[in-house]
């Protein structure tokens, strides 16, 4: 990271190194919480209530970075503190409705389906001024940002540099947002050079996912 941020000029820069621990299990988790890492991303709500729940005496930040289905929203409302995938105006709603009034605001970012890939979540480029705004006027909701990720096996710069134009675009237009979160183990340093603020880092950090079925509760650790 130190690298990249180097060969980008950036080495002042701030940037967030969120540790992606799908499929991990619980003792990588406090592994690399005790090495320092403090910010935590999980796909799955299923798998993360076990993992959340194992971890509650850590002061760790957790991120919700997988695809959100509305009956799951609640789940994410009371127990992230970030969400990077939102790309619809229910889901925006429902979590408003369900974020804890004792919390602070959720902090969100909205996908964007820079390709239009189906199958893929995100808003389609055309349709994030408005989704946007949508967003913004959630007092439960904290809009920071755009996450997005290029389609694999083609080169990813040419996407991160349009996920940041199109940032820039909304700054324009009143709708002014401090985080890009984009570049993961393998497009880490074009994602830093393309003006990444959060890069989400899975296999660079805890190795291979184990494969088989996704952990089930009380097989976390
Ligand atoms: C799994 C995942 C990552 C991390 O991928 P690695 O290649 O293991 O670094 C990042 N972002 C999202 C949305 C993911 O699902």
């Amino acid at each position: 990271m130190q690298a990249a941020l180097r060969d980008a000029s950036r080495d002042t820069d701030k940037i967030l190194i969120l540790a992606v621990s799908k499929r991990q299990p619980v003792a990588a988790i406090e592994a690399a919480f005790l090495a320092g890492q403090t910010h935590f991303g999980e796909n799955y709500v299923q798998e993360a209530r076990a993992k959340l729940m194992a971890l509650e005496s850590l002061p760790i930040v957790w991120h919700f970075i997988g695809q959100l289905q509305a009956n799951k929203s609640r789940e994410v409302a009371e127990r992230f503190q970030w969400v990077h995938t939102l790309d619809r105006t229910r889901i925006a709603r429902r979590l408003n409705d369900q974020r804890p009034y004792g919390a602070p605001p959720l902090d969100v970012c909205i996908q964007v389906n820079l390709a239009g890939e189906p199958g893929k979540g995100g808003v389609h480029p055309d349709e994030l001024e408005d989704l946007a705004r949508y967003v913004g006027k959630f007092p439960r909701l904290r809009l920071r940002g755009l996450m997005a990720l290029p389609p694999a096996a083609v080169d990813p710069a040419p996407f991160f540099a349009e996920l940041r134009s199109l940032r820039n675009r909304l700054d324009t237009v009143g709708i002014p947002m401090d985080t890009l979160s984009m570049g993961m183990s393998a497009d880490l340093e074009q994602a830093v050079n393309a003006g990444s603020t959060i890069v989400r880092i899975g296999t660079a950090i805890f190795g291979p996912r184990p494969t088989g079925p996704h952990p089930a509760p009380g097989d976390v650790k």
